[in-house]
């Protein structure tokens, strides 16, 4: 058995084994170590290895699950080692003291599970593989409980962008690539081959070519090879449900990287978690297809303005028609998750519930389809969803003929075929009722031969049927013409055989045995006739989500009372009456008030900077006029009274580092990382907020930073901008950037304390209110009077050395030096054009470069 153990432990690799033993999963050695940590269960010991007791852990079978997910969200991997040959068929094969083989029959994973235990219903599980192809870099990502397969290019330095977008509950990358994410997969580089990955998704969809599904890049072939191989391996050969792979363009959607995601709190607060985020705040939708659906569209808001009117509109028509929307979520509501059981079905771990529940599915799906066809109104999108809807009516209708209206989530015990289906099967069940009947008549029989009123036919696992009557009465049933055979002594009870009774119960094996092996063969007819319809299914599937997106939208915006958003090819970004949903709705559960506030950036006034008082509200402004332009592009209505956005293609959102975030790097650092990357990707198309940025290091420099990001901003990214800033200092900015306008969150003191207005007015901050705010948080009154003499000093310091910002005035203005730096490029250029290079001597060019260096 050790010997077994570790050939098994060999091949589980970097996995938990899960070693089947009866009915445990047992663990060993450093897996036990582990699980029993993970799962706060007892480590024990068995035998001995190497002089050394082996240190033991295990779970029974039934309750496996619910540890295995516990383990999956430790970020454990298993492999199940299951017996492959029951103990009785060791014993023929190998004599009485034989081993039961054992081989691992699949891993789980956490981007390869497909169980509705282990799965969020309201959230995707994806799995995704990356590779680099001569400096791009491919992207295969799919959600194998509902078979989604998507392929994408990037260059190398967006891949960690493009991997938050996918949010990838696991990552499979090639060995010896160092600039995959360290928590990453390694599988073999030959397995991310491009001609393997096109040979194989030809292969799984059966067709010739790929070029029916899209166009593919090599990069996204060689990680849709990497992708299946995994999924290969998990599976141990047999694939999961994949859907033919659609090609995302680069720039179709919204670009966010991973720092700008996280401080916009869009999928998970900041605390982690769903509660507090942006979706939590906005999900109205009543199926986890529907809530799935809406965090990728909140992931990947788009970029074409068709597209997005398109949902819109349909949002639209959903909203202005309350009773139809009503009628519609009810309608949805009622219906099962077809797309995940069609994966479980499609995956071999499919139950007759899965079937039942395509069947309700899809014919709910056309109900809804029809009743929507019956407007003349119908919106574009949905026209294009409605013939998804239907079209399944053939399986629908063997399906709904074949199963019982509630079918089981179990196969062993049969009963799910529904009567009428199959006339053998009915005669089958027939004759085990007959024989049913015949016990209970038997039971009867015996009383009145026996005299025993007491005399009853009982039932169990191991005997079968048989017969028990109490001590005193075993008498009369012991004696040898009675017709009883002796099987079993209890106390207090005995128990015996009878040869009708031993006949009747054969018929029910017999029958029962039968019934079993044809309600199988239905079954695995069933489950082929799904899988063949599967890419089918999966559409309604889609078709459905959407709608219930669309829904949940128009319901979340009647109940805020939010609009539609007008989405335009110009620079600018003209909000009235913005609000926060997440904000807004923390404060009205306390049943306080949210103030709006205006935002209008255009190309002539593109970079506001806010001042104000801590906690006036800068954060919440700047996140809401974020928020509002991601869900105007994810196609969705706006908190707000009225919105015009012109198209964003980047969106950034930077936070000052403040001590909480510390993770390991320097939270100065992370700053400067982050601001670096905007400098270096913000276009005139995108929209940055910055809040606070140089707050993570001393005044002056913080200060320093501050005002030349700004600068940077304003001149070379020419972007949208929200800038928040406590330092005052920056206002004189205003005197050299002519599109760059000064703004204040408002407050007041008011008989000493201190009233945040939460309210956004022109020109800047009138004064700083830092005590004031500091006595709001209860800071003693002792302390705040000694603060308030040092600030005095201060004050009066700065008065008379012309304080933090003196010496700024003679500046050269930020395009000034730019300016220079132009003049020197274009002088270098144009000797360079000029110079013919084929009629220069070395030492020719040895003297220009002499030039141009002094040049420089
Ligand atoms: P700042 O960034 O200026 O320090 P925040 O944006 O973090 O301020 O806001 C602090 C708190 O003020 C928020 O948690 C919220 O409770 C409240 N607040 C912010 N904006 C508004 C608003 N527009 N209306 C009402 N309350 C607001």
């Amino acid at each position: 058995m050790m010997a077994q153990y570790l050939a098994l432990r060999e091949e589980a690799g970097d996995c938990l084994l899960f070693y089947r033993m009866g009915d445990f999963f047992e663990l060993f050695f450093e897996d036990a170590k582990t699980a029993s940590q993970v799962l706060d269960i007892a480590l024990t010991t068995r035998g001995e290895h190497l002089g050394q007791p082996i240190p033991m852990c295990g779970v029974p079978v039934h309750a496996a699950e619910g540890y295995l997910a516990r383990l999956i969200k430790a970020g454990c991997r298993v492999a199940i080692a299951e017996q492959t040959e029951t103990p009785a068929e060791a014993k023929k094969r190998g004599g009485s003291k034989a081993l039961v083989a054992r081989g691992i029959v699949r891993f789980v994973t956490a981007g390869t599970l497909t169980e509705e235990a282990l799965l969020e219903p309201r959230r995707a599980n994806v799995l995704a593989a990356a590779c680099e192809v001569r400096g791009t870099v491919g992207i295969a990502a799919c959600d194998i409980s509902t078979g989604r397969m998507e392929l994408e290019e990037c260059p190398a330095d967006r891949l960690a962008a493009a991997l938050a977008r996918l949010g990838a509950s696991e990552l499979v990358v090639p060995d010896g690539w160092d600039e995959a994410p360290e928590a990453a997969i390694r599988r073999s580089a030959h397995e991310f081959s491009s001609d393997g990955g096109e040979g194989r998704l030809k292969l799984v969809h059966g067709v010739a070519t790929l070029d029916g599904f899209g166009a593919f890049t090599r990069p996204m072939l060689a990680a849709a090879g990497g992708l299946i191989a995994y999924l290969d391996h998990v599976g141990r050969g047999s694939l999961p449900l994949l859907l033919p792979p659609e090609a995302r363009a680069a720039d179709a959607a919204l670009a966010m990287d991973e720092a700008t995601r996280a401080s916009l709190e869009i999928l998970e607060s900041s605390q982690g978690g769903r509660k507090g985020s942006l979706i939590d705040a906005i999900d109205r939708c009543v199926t986890g297809a529907g809530s799935r659906q809406l965090a990728d569209d909140l992931s990947a808001p788009l970029t074409s303005r068709l597209a997005i009117a398109e949902r819109l509109e349909l949002v639209e028509w959903l909203h202005d028609d309350a009773l139809l929307r009503e009628d519609l979520r009810a309608a949805l509501r009622a219906l099962p998750d077809v797309g995940r059981a069609l994966g479980r079905v499609v995956a071999g771990r499919g139950s007759p519930r899965d079937l039942g529940q395509l069947r309700d599915g899809l014919s709910g799906a056309h109900r809804i389809g029809e009743r929507l066809a019956q407007r003349n109104d119908v919106p574009v999108l949905l026209e294009r969803l409605l013939p998804e809807l239907g079209g399944h009516g053939a399986l629908v209708d063997h399906f709904a003929r074949a199963l019982v209206e509630t079918p089981p989530t179990e196969r062993g015990q049969g009963g799910y075929i529904a009567s009428g289906y199959d006339a053998s099967l009915d005669e089958l069940r027939v004759m085990s009722g007959n024989a049913r009947r015949a016990i209970a008549a038997l039971e009867a029989k015996y009383r009145e031969d026996t005299g025993v009123a007491s005399l009853k036919i009982k039932h169990n696992n191991v005997l079968g049927y048989f017969i028990e009557v109490p001590q005193r009465h075993a008498d009369r049933l012991m004696e040898p013409e009675s017709g009883f055979s002796h099987r079993q002594t209890m106390a207090g009870a005995m128990r015996f055989n009878a040869l009708a009774l031993h006949e009747e119960a054969a018929r029910i094996t017999e029958a029962g045995g039968r019934a079993l092996a044809a309600e199988d063969a239905h079954f695995e007819a069933l489950v082929g006739e799904a899988v063949a319809a599967r890419c089918g299914i999966a559409r309604t599937a889609a078709a459905l989500a959407r709608i219930d997106v669309a829904a949940g939208q128009a319901e979340r915006a009647a109940e805020g009372n939010w609009a539609r958003p007008q989405v335009t090819e110009g620079l600018a970004l003209e909000i009235e009456g913005g609000r926060h949903p997440v904000v807004e709705a923390a404060l009205k559960a306390q049943g306080e008030r949210f103030v709006a506030n205006d935002c209008r950036l255009a190309s002539h006034d593109r970079l506001w900077l806010i001042g104000g008082p801590n906690m006036g509200g800068k954060s919440t402004f700047l996140r809401q006029n974020a928020l509002i332009v991601l869900l105007a592009q994810a196609g969705g209505f706006v908190p707000a009274k009225s919105a015009r956005i012109g198209m964003v293609d980047r969106l950034f959102s930077r936070v000052g580092a403040s001590d909480n975030l510390a993770r390991g790097r320097s939270t100065f650092m992370v700053e400067m990382v982050e601001t670096a990357a905007i400098l270096a990707q913000a276009t005139e198309r995108s929209f940055v907020i910055l809040d606070e940025v140089g707050r993570g290091t001393s005044t002056y420099d913080g200060l320093a930073l501050a005002w030349a990001v700004a600068e940077a901003v304003h001149e070379t990214n020419r972007c949208r901008c929200l800038f928040a800033t406590h330092y005052h200092e920056l206002a004189r900015l205003a005197e050299s950037c002519e599109a760059l306008s000064l703004h204040h969150v408002r407050a007041r003191e008011w008989k000493g304390d201190l009233v945040l207005l939460h309210e956004l007015a022109d020109g800047p901050a009138d004064r700083s209110y830092g005590l004031a705010v500091a006595r709001l948080a209860g800071v003693p009154p002792k302390v705040i009077s000694r603060a308030k003499s040092v600030l005095e000093k201060l004050e009066k310091g700065r008065a008379e050395t012309g304080g933090l910002a003196a010496g700024l005035g003679d500046l050269p203005l930020f395009a000034a030096a730019l300016d220079a730096r132009e003049e020197v490029c274009d002088t270098v250029r144009d000797k360079l054009r000029n110079m013919d290079v084929d009629a220069l001597s070395p030492r020719d060019a040895l003297e220009i470069l002499y030039d141009l260096k002094r040049e420089a």
